[in-house]
C-alpha cells in the first residue's frame, strides 16, 4: 500500500487526512513541515505512539528525490519521482542580487509540443496534484530556506492543470505566507486559462510564452497557436490586465536566424500595443537532439533585435544564461525522461 503524503496539503485537508487525530496535532505537523522536518520521529512534541502510528499510515514527501545536480553558477537542479514512477524538475536558481528563486513544475512532461522546448518533446505523462506542486518548495527550501519567487517556469503548462495550480497557489500562499505579488505563471498562451487566471482574484504575476506574434512562424514553433489564435491571446492579456492592473512579462526564446527577424521583432511591438508589458528575451538554451535544428542567436543578432523593439519604445530584458550546465535553464528540462 502506498502511504499517503502529508506535505503540500493546505491546514484544512491536513485535519481530514489526519482525524481523528485533535487539529492542534494537525497544526503542530504542518509546522514541523515547514521548518523542513524530513521525518515524523523528529517531532519532538508528539506523543512516541503517535509518531509511531503517523510512520506506519503516512509519509512526509509523495516523492523522492533522486538526483541533484548544481552549476557551479549556484543553480540547482533537483530530480523528483513520484510512486508511480512520474518525473518532474524543480530548479533553484540564483539572481546577480543573490536572491533565490524556485522554479516549479506542473505537469510531468507536456502536452504542447513547442519544437525548440526539451519538456515539449517529451509529451504529457500527467498532471501533478496541487501537493506535488508545493512539495517541489518544500524539497527547494531544505537545499535553500530563503525563497524570495517562485516562477511556474518548470516541465508543463500550468493552465491545462488550472484546478491544481490555483489550490497550489492558495497553498502557498495562505499557509505558508507568501505573496502570491512574488508568484509568476508562465504559460504558452491558454486562451480561456489566462481569463480563468484573470477571475480567479489569485494576484499572481502572468509571464506569456510570446517567441513570435507572427502567426505562421508562431504556430510551426508552437502548435498550441492553432487552437488558441495569436489575436485571441492577446484579446485574453487585455481581459487579464483590465481585471488585476499588473504588469506583465512577454517572453521571447530567440532562435538563430528564425524569430529574429525585423518582421518578427515588428510582430512583438504590434502584439505589444495598449498592454502594459516588459519583454524577456531568452537565447535559445541548447538542448541535445534539437541542436542541429535551432542554435542559439549571435549577439549581434540579439542586439539587432532588441534595439528595434527598444527604439519602439518597448521596455527589454535579456535573460541571462542560468544553469545550463546542469541542463536546468528553460526548455532544458526533462532531459533524461522517466
Ligand atoms: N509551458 C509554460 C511554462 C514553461 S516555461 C510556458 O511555455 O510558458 C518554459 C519557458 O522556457 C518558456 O518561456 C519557453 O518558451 C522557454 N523555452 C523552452 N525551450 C527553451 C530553450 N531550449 N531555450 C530557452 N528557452 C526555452
Ligand atoms: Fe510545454 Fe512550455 Fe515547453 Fe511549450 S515551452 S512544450 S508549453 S513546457
Amino acid at each position: 500500500m502506498i502511504r499517503a503524503a502529508l506535505c503540500g496539503h493546505s491546514h484544512a485537508e491536513l485535519r481530514n487526512l489526519l482525524a481523528p487525530l485533535p487539529s492542534f496535532r494537525a497544526d503542530q505537523i504542518f509546522q514541523w513541515m515547514l521548518r523542513g522536518a524530513e521525518s515524523f520521529s523528529v517531532m519532538s512534541n508528539l506523543p512516541r505512539a503517535v509518531r509511531e502510528d503517523l510512520d506506519r499510515n503516512f509519509t512526509i514527501y509523495a516523492g523522492s528525490v533522486e538526483k541533484r545536480i548544481s552549476d557551479p553558477d549556484g543553480t540547482i537542479k533537483i530530480r523528483i519521482v513520484f510512486p508511480d514512477g512520474a518525473g518532474i524538475e524543480s530548479v533553484l536558481l540564483v539572481d546577480a542580487s543573490g536572491r533565490n528563486t524556485a522554479c516549479l513544475s506542473t505537469q510531468s512532461g507536456c502536452p504542447l509540443g513547442c519544437v525548440f522546448c526539451k519538456t515539449g518533446r517529451l509529451g504529457l505523462r500527467r498532471n501533478l496534484t496541487a501537493a506535488e506542486i508545493v512539495e517541489q518548495l518544500f524539497h527547494l527550501r531544505l537545499i535553500e530556506p530563503d525563497i524570495a519567487n517562485i516562477v511556474f517556469m518548470g516541465m508543463g503548462e500550468p493552465l491545462l492543470n488550472f484546478d491544481s495550480l490555483r489550490q497550489a497557489i492558495e497553498i502557498i500562499s495562505h499557509d505558508s505566507v507568501f505573496s502570491p505579488r512574488r508568484i509568476t505563471v508562465s504559460t504558452a498562451g491558454i486562451v480561456p486559462g489566462i481569463r480563468n487566471l484573470g477571475d480567479s482574484g489569485l494576484n499572481v504575476r502572468l509571464a506569456l510564452s510570446l517567441t513570435t506574434a507572427e502567426p505562421v512562424l508562431r504556430n510551426r514553433l508552437m502548435p498550441v497557436t492553432a487552437a488558441n489564435p495569436v489575436p485571441d491571446v492577446k484579446e485574453s492579456l487585455l481581459y487579464f490586465q483590465h481585471k488585476t492592473r499588473r504588469r506583465l512579462t512577454l517572453e521571447a526564446v530567440l532562435l538563430r536566424g528564425i524569430n529574429t527577424r525585423i518582421l518578427d521583432a515588428q510582430s512583438i511591438a504590434e502584439f505589444a500595443r495598449g498592454l502594459d508589458v516588459v519583454l524577456n528575451v531568452i537565447p535559445w538554451n541548447p538542448v541535445p537532439g534539437l541542436d542541429e535544428e535551432f542554435h542559439a542567436p549571435s549577439g549581434r543578432e540579439i542586439a539587432a533585435f532588441t534595439g528595434y523593439l527598444k527604439e519602439k519604445g518597448l521596455n527589454v530584458t535579456r535573460r541571462f544564461r542560468r544553469g545550463t550546465r546542469v541542463a536546468g535553464a528553460c526548455g532544458q528540462l526533462g532531459a533524461d525522461p522517466t
